[in-house]
């Protein structure tokens, strides 16, 4: 945990300190939720990350979600080289881009037309002003304790009773910004359907993560996706569904596949672009026809559709396409979900642990009883510093869990039946402890 038992990266966070805002180009890499100093990396492959003092740990985080094929597969490399031979950017349309939109549509049900982007955050702000541009309307709804990227009008966490509106949780985004968002418990049906009911002509879109990873993992009820979809359609809003982390993880078709469910627009990243910075945007075809120079929704982007990260994002959904590891994926993620069940009931601490496939979350609870965790009024009284106190006793065991309990962790296909049963026994060791 500390500079002893890793010098190396202890000294290479105090000069990134020096130079970067808190040492790190994205804070959830920090360590702000474990205390601590974080880990800097100096190889990944496979299900495994090196450290800059030489200790392997198993990847439980694989960059956040992309990696679910593991780091430096194969194919992906290999498409990564053939596509930098024949240049990094052009700034100008290519072949390639039409084959991964084909793949995109091809594999997600509610996408008839995509635009691509750099990241998750931009395909978020890019569906969110289309939204608005197609139905004339300002106000959007989200969910508490669901992220969709660092978008002004989504920056926004919210009271924690249904349908306040919203307040801005970061310094620079003004209050008529914040004023148009607002911010509900997610799985709150009645909260919903009272928001659409006063609110419902000037409501533009709903946007939601359809199983959410951002609190930790927490999963929608039947009935309160169906009043989503349902309220939208009857009040005129569209549907967003924010699959940058879902989609091709929880199947090749993301969550939509799985829970049945068919949104106007689906945002994509991470998986979409193979450990690449690619994102995506893209849904029904009268509404992305709106969309410049189609239609008249300004959006653009000098590297969108980069040559590198689409060669990276085709290589993977294609291997996802031909050799799908979602039932490997399922199997592994019962295994590893029982044993941090047996281990967590062997210790006495009680926990709430949401899985589905291959992203999963136990929450710390302070008990004596476990509370289911639906939104972020349940999650929050997640017991931090005993998540904290398991991270790194999970870290000593070389297993690289998520720095945060209010983050997903996720395996990859690289995983062996070994690794699984390594880290149920690191989790039994380290909870006993
Ligand atoms: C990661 C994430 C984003 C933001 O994507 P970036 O590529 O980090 O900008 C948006 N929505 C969800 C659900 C995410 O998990």
């Amino acid at each position: 945990m500390n500079g002893t038992t890793r010098p190396r990266s202890h000294a290479a966070f105090a000069r990134a300190k020096e130079l970067i805002p808190g040492g790190v180009n994205s804070p959830a890499r920090a360590f702000g939720g474990v205390g601590g100093e974080p880990i800097f990396f100096a190889d990944a492959l496979g299900q495994r990350l090196t450290d800059l003092d030489g200790h392997v740990y198993l990847d439980y985080i694989g960059s956040w979600g992309p990696m679910i094929l593991g780091h430096r597969h194969p194919r992906v490399v290999a498409a990564i080289e053939r596509a930098l031979a024949t240049g990094t950017s052009y700034g100008a349309p290519t072949e390639a881009e039409s084959r991964l939109a084909e793949l995109i549509i091809a594999a997600v049900p509610s996408i008839e037309k995509v635009r691509m982007v750099s990241s998750g955050t931009e395909a978020a702000m890019s569906a969110v002003r289309l939204a608005r541009g197609f139905t004339g309307r300002d106000k959007l709804v989200k969910f508490a304790g669901n992220y969709h990227g660092h978008v002004d009008s989504l920056l926004v966490a919210a009271g924690s009773s249904a349908a306040t509106l919203g307040v801005p949780n970061s310094p620079g985004i003004t209050a008529g910004t914040a004023a148009d968002t607002i911010v509900l418990e997610y799985n709150d049906v009645e909260g919903l359907e009272r928001t659409f009911k006063a609110q419902g002509r000037t409501i533009a879109a709903l946007l939601m993560e359809p199983v959410v990873g951002n609190m930790g993992l927490v999963r929608p009820t039947r009935e309160f996706l169906a009043a989503a979809r349902k309220l939208t359609l009857a009040h005129g809003a569209l549907l967003v569904f924010d699959e940058v982390m879902t989609g091709f993880r929880l199947a090749y078709g993301g969550a939509q596949e799985v829970l049945g469910v068919t949104p106007d627009l689906t945002t994509l990243g991470k998986i979409v672009g193979g450990g690449l910075p690619l994102g995506a945007y893209g849904g029904r075809r009268d509404v992305m026809d709106h969309v410049l120079p189609a239609g008249k929704v300004f959006q653009a982007g000098t590297l969108s559709g980069n040559p590198l990260a689409v060669a990276a994002g085709t290589a993977t959904l294609e291997e996802l396409r031909d050799n799908p590891p979602y039932a490997r994926l399922e199997r592994h993620g019962a295994r590893l979900e029982q044993g941090f069940r047996d281990a967590a009931a062997a210790a006495g601490q009680p926990v709430w642990i949401a899985r589905v496939g291959s992203m999963m979350t136990m929450f710390f609870q302070r008990g004596p009883d476990a509370v289911p965790v639906t939104g972020w009024n349940t999650a929050c009284l997640s017991d931090t510093a005993r998540y904290a106190d398991f991270f790194w006793k999970m870290i000593d065991r070389g297993v690289y869990l998520p720095c945060s309990q209010y983050e997903a962790l996720f395996f990859s296909d690289a995983h062996t039946d070994a690794d699984i049963e390594a880290t149920v026994a690191a989790a039994a060791a380290s909870l006993a402890a």
